[in-house]
């Protein structure tokens, strides 16, 4: 994810304590139980919806129903399914009539997919966020209060640092930011001093971010840094990715699968368990195949959001396809709560700039710049990077000018960049005719 939430967006302690002690109560409860408590949260998302938002209701007119006709789970599938574009598309429509009611505060996103779009959270989806990660972290011993790093660009680009710093201790939030901008040889080294200086007992990061780190630290023959776990977000943990990471750190890494929207997130346990949070949001699987293996089945992750009623996402199409066990199983940690095999989220390359840093987070671009409907990084060669633009009519010299700068604070000015307006239909997808944000034909280690 994205967004570095400030700490007054999570200012709301009794809020957080109270789902909490929920959050801790519903993962062991039995499965009609964590039913009953989904479809109590999705009769309130429903009626809102349909008295509230604009979208919705006259989606419900045009299809003749009342929210008494989506009495449980089962029913929701009287409704089409939410896409990506309908959002863009509709955007103020999806937003409550009374959301002022909720507190909503305005994120904008790059969804990490290359197409950007602003998504309000209210005070209750917030605490849900909140909580959701205190819950997951603290599977792995996580307490609050306890120090932990964080890889991530954001941070430093938003506050108009250079750029360039390497890490910045936060006292009050116990995070040691490192930036992700800079993992490469030539910086492991002061990397590594903060790290030992603040002595964070938990990693979390992009995981291309923490195997590049883990691989720099290794080359730059750094191995005497551990942490209890890694938590690792937003793209998928291949196993080179893992046993990398593991190894370097001497830890377990904790995958996790969500997206800002809010309505799924899957995470893993100690034993490895990939659960989805059936108390956060509501997943189901669309067009569910079995891949020629036999092996493999798959599920197209379908999301309806449980809290943010200024904004409720029903039947939203993440794009993204989970992989599921052919038959129910439990985990032995002994939570209630489903489990599926593994995800197939975003899986982008890294731009490897001219003085050898790795670049994970380029995604974050659009979210300094107007009028991107759809932007994509083609690295050509070491030096040459492609800057795909599919433009809205808000993009103009301006923009363009921004964008630039943006990319070349990240890059560097050693790389020359060039910015291309493109139609939709020139997006360059890759050889399985998958859209990916960031292409790199520079091989790492070349
Ligand atoms: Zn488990």
């Amino acid at each position: 994810m994205a967004i570095d939430f400030r700490i007054r967006d999570f200012f709301y302690p009794v809020g957080i304590y109270r789902l909490r002690r929920t959050f801790e109560r519903t993962q062991w409860l039995p499965p009609e139980e964590l039913r009953a408590y989904q479809e109590q949260r999705l009769a309130v998302i429903i009626k809102q919806a349909y008295n509230h938002v604009p979208y919705y209701h006259h989606l419900f007119e045009k299809l003749g129903l009342r929210p008494s006709d989506i009495r449980g789970i089962d029913d929701l599938k009287k409704l089409p399914l939410l896409s990506k574009d309908t959002v863009r598309r509709e955007g103020a429509n999806l937003l409550a009539d009374n959301s002022a009611r909720y507190r909503p505060i305005v994120y904008k996103t790059s969804g990490t997919s290359g197409t950007p779009m602003d998504l309000y959270l209210d005070k209750n989806a917030r605490i849900l966020e909140f909580v959701y990660y205190w819950r997951y972290w603290s599977w792995a011993g996580y307490k609050l209060g306890d120090r932990f790093a964080e890889l991530g660009s954001f941070y430093f680009l938003q506050r108009d640092y250079l750029g360039e710093e390497v890490s910045s201790w936060q006292p009050h939030l116990r995070r040691l930011m490192l930036n992700s901008g800079r993992i490469g040889i030539l910086h492991a080294k002061e990397m590594a001093a903060a790290i030992r200086k603040y002595r964070p007992r938990f990693l979390k990061g992009l995981a291309s971010a923490v195997y590049f780190l883990a691989l720099c630290f290794k080359e730059a023959g750094i191995t005497d840094l551990s942490f209890r776990a890694i938590f690792s977000t937003s793209e998928v943990l291949t196993p080179q990715y893992r046993a990398m990471a593991e190894s370097v750190f001497n830890c377990p890494v904790l995958d996790s699968y969500g997206h800002m929207e809010g309505a799924v997130a899957i995470s893993q346990c100690m034993q490895s368990g990939y659960h989805i949070n059936s108390d956060y949001g509501l997943l189901e699987f669309n067009n569910i195949k079995s891949l020629e293996d036999g092996k493999t089945v798959l599920g197209r992750a379908v999301g309806t959001s449980l809290y943010n009623l200024a904004m409720p996402f029903i039947r939203y199409d993440v794009g993204d396809d989970i992989e599921l066990f052919s038959e129910p199983k439990s985990c032995p940690c002994g939570r209630t709560i489903p489990l599926v095999k593994a995800v197939h989220g975003r899986s982008e390359d890294a731009i490897v700039t001219p003085d050898g840093r790795f670049i994970t987070s380029m995604f974050i671009v659009p979210e300094f710049t107007e009028g991107i409907r759809f932007v994509q990084f083609i690295q050509e060669t070491k030096t040459n990077l492609r800057i795909n633009v599919v433009p809205d009519e808000a993009w103009d010299d301006k923009q363009q000018e921004k964008l630039s700068y943006c990319v070349k604070r990240l890059v560097g000015k050693n790389m020359n960049v060039f910015i291309h307006r493109i139609m939709p239909d020139e997006i360059v997808t890759d050889v399985s005719g998958k859209i990916r944000t960031v292409i790199s034909s520079v091989k790492v280690g070349s």
